[in-house]
C-alpha cells in the first residue's frame, strides 16, 4: 500500500492496542499484511508528501507524543528504506521478495481508494478518541 495507507492504519491499530510494545510489533506486522493485496503505489515524490500530510495530520490530532503518532510512523517506517537506501538491496521481506509484494489476487486498489479509507481511517479514530 502506500506510505500514507501504512500510516492510517498503524495510527488506528496504536490507538486500539494498549500495550505500547505489542502495537509498534502489530504496526510493523501490519506494514508486510498491506503490501499483500494489489495495489497502486505512487513515485516517490507523491508519496513522500501524502505520507508527511498524514504525519502531520495525525500529530495535530493526537499529538506527537500520542502513540497514534508513533504507531503511524512505525507502520510506514520500513518504507522509509525507499528514500534512504535507493540503490541498496531493500531489507523489508515485502520489498526484498518482489513475489510477496501485492502478491494477493485481490481487486487492484486505487490510489484514490488509498486517500480515501484512510482519511476514513484517521476520522474514525478521531471520533473514537472523543476528539472530532
Ligand atoms: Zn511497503
Amino acid at each position: 500500500m502506500m506510505t500514507m495507507a501504512h500510516a492510517a492504519a498503524g495510527a488506528a491499530i496504536a490507538h486500539a492496542i494498549r500495550s505500547p510494545v505489542l502495537a509498534m510489533a502489530a504496526c510493523v506486522g501490519a506494514h508486510a499484511l498491506l503490501d499483500l493485496p494489489r495495489h497502486e503505489d505512487l513515485d516517490h515524490r507523491s508519496e513522500a508528501v501524502l505520507a508527511i500530510a498524514t504525519g502531520a495530520l495525525t500529530a495535530a490530532l493526537f499529538g506527537l507524543r500520542s502513540r497514534e503518532f508513533w504507531g503511524g510512523f512505525v507502520c510506514a517506517a520500513p518504507d522509509l528504506e525507499h528514500v534512504l537506501r535507493p540503490n541498496a538491496r531493500r531489507l523489508f521481506p515485502t520489498h526484498r521478495y518482489p513475489r510477496l509484494h501485492a502478491c494477493l489476487p485481490t481487486p487492484n486498489v486505487s490510489a484514490p481508494t488509498q486517500v480515501a479509507v484512510s482519511g476514513g481511517t484517521l476520522a474514525l479514530v478521531t471520533l473514537r478518541d472523543g476528539r472530532g
